[in-house]
């Protein structure tokens, strides 16, 4: 659903890594490279990365919300990083 903020396993803090693993990958670059950028080099805390699947866009269309106030995680966070401040 969302990135957990620690490993399961090991406890390590991961969830500061992931929308930075999820647009280089997007980007196609490949999923071992950019671990290993991010000092990601437990399997345990790995596998968070490579097994999650974002399915929170999904959920949201059985919200209550009308469909003109509903908001995706992806424009949510856009619009976090272009506030200014
Ligand atoms: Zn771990």
């Amino acid at each position: 659903m969302i990135i957990p903020v620690r490993c399961f396993t090991c406890g390590s803090v991961i969830a500061n890594k992931w929308e930075q693993y999820e647009s280089q990958v997007n980007q196609g670059k490949s999923e071992k490279d950019v671990l290993d950028e991010l000092n990601v080099h437990k399997y345990c805390c790995r596998r968070m990365f490579l097994s999650n699947v974002t399915t929170i866009d999904k959920l949201i269309e059985y919200s209550n919300l009308p469909k003109d106030k509903r908001i995706t995680i992806k424009q949510r966070t856009q619009s976090t990083f272009n506030r200014t401040t």
